[in-house]
């Protein structure tokens, strides 16, 4: 524990000063998840992004959704709630909370979006 003393308060008043908007917003930008644009997961590791056909990765979709430039599952927005609901209820979520947000999220995700 620091003492308040003379230099603490040089401290914070150099601390203030850094904290330009700039910083705020890289700070921003940076907390910013990835989500799969299909299924809503969070990308969070290189090893959650799906794949390309070339073998390389995309950040848009994650591996459950998305491998070798395919969707591995052929299915409609609603199958895909009904598939991620219990994924959902294992981390710890209400099901009738999981089930709302998947409803309200996917529909603006790159797959389900219509234009
Ligand atoms: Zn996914």
């Amino acid at each position: 524990m620091l003492v308040e003393n003379g230099w603490l308060d040089a401290d914070a008043g150099a601390e203030k000063f850094s904290k330009s908007p700039v910083r705020t917003k890289k700070e921003d930008l940076m907390d910013q998840h990835v989500y799969c644009q299909s299924c809503g997961m969070p990308i969070t590791e290189a090893k959650l992004m799906g794949t390309t056909k070339d073998g390389g990765t995309t950040e848009e979709f994650c591996t459950y959704c998305y491998q070798k430039g395919t969707f591995t599952q052929d299915v409609t927005m609603e199958e895909m709630i009904e598939t991620c609901v219990p994924h959902m209820v294992d981390s710890g979520m209400q099901e009738t909370e999981a089930r709302e947000l998947l409803c309200t999220t996917l529909p603006n995700l790159a797959r389900w979006k219509k234009v």
